[in-house]
């Protein structure tokens, strides 16, 4: 038996079912359809018994990374749940962006040193993004992750089940990627680092997401030279023949197929195109697959995420179809590398007892409880009006806010209340689905400022755990506690919950 996909190149096959039964169909809807799928893999019935934590942190990013690295060397026990195999989210190889913002900022100039051990600053000069699979440190995030003994590390778990009662969590349930397995994972507290707000939707927690003009997804990609024989040697592309079956070793031309399928571009403006170019800087080869081939400004960021993300693709292989086979550029040159998960800039987003605005960081609005810095400006994606023309709906280049209106005196500040719910008593959050509207999430969205919010979680929720507190009581009667862990280097540990920090010998 063998499996022809006809969808492309992008074909995926979830799961091949067989029956003895023709007329047989599957359920095709939820929950019936993952109830079928767990019985026939031998995994239904309640979830197992995956523990009970002080913290567990759900969504290993940057910002879940950090918050489980600071909370656990504060002595709380840890469970940090990430869907992927590898952490970093945006930042890891299978998406490949760079981190951003400044760390280590006056007046607490200890804040960013875990996000520093995560996310060392850049090695190489210039744009960063879709580069060689080891620039993006997956191995140094999983190394400083397990050598926190009181880390458990789950990876490739997705949470989609949150028990509560009296609007508290119980617990989460989380699943395996690859075999269907359960697991419940109990806590005292939670954090909420998927970038969707996952957990504090599915627990009842209020949040915002907005249903139009959105910043959306990208798929990054890259090109190579076939006559480079370094970058060629370099190239990860396991399914070597769809696009190489005539260009490999002693030929360098590299032919490409035409494809009904992708985006037709023959006859419309793209970055990379002739001259054009879009407000990124660099040569003709730089215009491809920068951060700017985005798209999805109109559509439900999780509801329509697989569409976004094909629709990245297709715009990809559209772009090459046309520079190959219409203007007949880049003989030598193949696709080197395509992220098949799409990196999101915006999702929903958590509140809490403070709303983060654009007008506090333009009026520089002072907060009683400073917790991480903000240095990016307010970078807002927006189609790119010079590529959208008979595109409507399905825009992939953006644009970006930027000049005087959208910049501010930094570092600037936000408060620590934007870090958990305002309605479920014990759920944090770091990243880009904290409490701040849509023009702040325009600054505080780069990956290192997330991972210093990160940073803060894991030391307030020590603070709960000691004095048992909840995370707004943190705020009430433990600020002056906060404050001095936040003068603390960030690689100091408690043997126990109760005992001093220390460096490590
Ligand atoms: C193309 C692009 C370019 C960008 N450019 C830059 C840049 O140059 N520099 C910069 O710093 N920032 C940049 N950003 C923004 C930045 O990447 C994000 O704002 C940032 O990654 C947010 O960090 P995070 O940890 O909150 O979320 P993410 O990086 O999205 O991480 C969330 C993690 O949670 C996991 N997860 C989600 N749901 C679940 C679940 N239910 N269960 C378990 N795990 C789950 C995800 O797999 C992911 O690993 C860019 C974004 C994009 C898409």
């Amino acid at each position: 038996m063998a499996l022809h996909d006809l969808t492309g190149f992008e074909g995926r096959c979830d799961a091949i079912v067989f029956s003895q039964d023709p007329g047989f169909q599957p359920p095709n809807a939820e929950p019936p359809m993952g109830e079928f799928r767990r019985r026939q893999l031998g995994v239904q019935g309640p979830p197992d018994d995956g523990g009970s934590f002080d913290l567990v942190v759900v969504g290993g990013g940057v910002a879940g990374t950090a918050a489980a690295v600071s909370a656990a060397r504060n002595g709380l026990t840890v469970a940090l749940i990430q869907d992927r195999p590898v952490l970093g989210g945006n930042g890891s190889s299978e998406v490949r962006v760079w981190p951003e913002g400044h760390t280590l900022q006056q007046p607490f100039p200890r804040v960013g040193e875990i996000v520093e051990e995560i996310c060392p600053p850049r090695r190489v000069k210039g744009n960063q993004n879709a580069k060689d699979k080891e620039l993006y440190d997956d191995d140094r995030k999983l190394a400083v992750v397990r050598a926190e003994p009181r880390i458990t590390l789950m990876l490739e778990h997705r949470v989609n089940g949150v028990a509560t009662r009296d609007k508290h969590i119980l617990s989460v349930t989380a699943q395996h990627i690859r075999t269907a397995r359960r697991v419940e994972v109990k806590g005292k507290l939670f954090a909420d680092c998927t970038g969707d707000a996952t957990v504090g939707y599915l627990a009842g927690a209020d949040y915002e997401v907005s249903s139009e003009g959105l910043m959306g997804a990208s798929n990054l990609w890259s090109v190579l030279d076939q006559a480079d024989s370094e970058q060629v040697l370099k190239c990860e592309c396991k399914d070597k023949d769809a696009l190489t079956v005539l260009a490999e070793a002693g030929k360098v031309e590299a032919p490409f197929p035409r494809l009904p399928w992708a985006l037709d571009l023959s006859d419309k403006p793209f970055p990379g195109r002739g001259t054009m170019k879009s407000d990124h800087q660099g040569q003709p080869l730089d215009q491809l697959g920068g951060w700017f081939w985005e798209s999805g400004f109109d559509k439900d960021p999780i509801e329509d995420i697989e569409r976004i993300r094909d629709l990245n693709m297709r715009a990809m292989y559209g772009a090459w179809d046309t520079l190959k086979n219409i203007e007949k550029v880049y003989p030598n040159h193949r696709l080197g590398w395509s992220a098949f998960i799409a990196g999101k800039r915006e999702s929903r987003r958590l509140l809490g007892d403070v709303l983060l605005t654009g007008k506090d960081f333009h009026e520089g609005k002072q907060w009683p409880d400073p917790a991480w810095p903000n240095t990016w400006h307010i970078d807002i994606h927006t189609p790119h009006p010079a590529f959208r023309k008979g595109l409507q709906g399905d825009e992939f280049i953006s644009t970006f806010t930027r000049g005087k209106e959208y910049s501010y005196a930094g570092p600037y500040w936000g408060p620590y209340r934007c870090l958990y719910s305002r309605n479920i008593g014990n759920l944090f959050m770091a990243g880009r689905n904290i409490s701040v509207t849509r023009e702040a999430l325009g600054a505080v969205r780069v990956m290192r400022t997330c991972g210093m919010m990160g940073e803060i979680v894991g030391k307030a929720a020590w603070i709960c755990v000691r004095h048992d507190a909840s995370p707004r009581g943190v705020y009430a009667s433990h600020l002056p506690v906060l404050d001095e862990l936040m003068n603390q280097p960030g690689a100091m540990r408690r043997n126990t919950l109760t005992g001093p920090l220390a460096l490590p010998k």
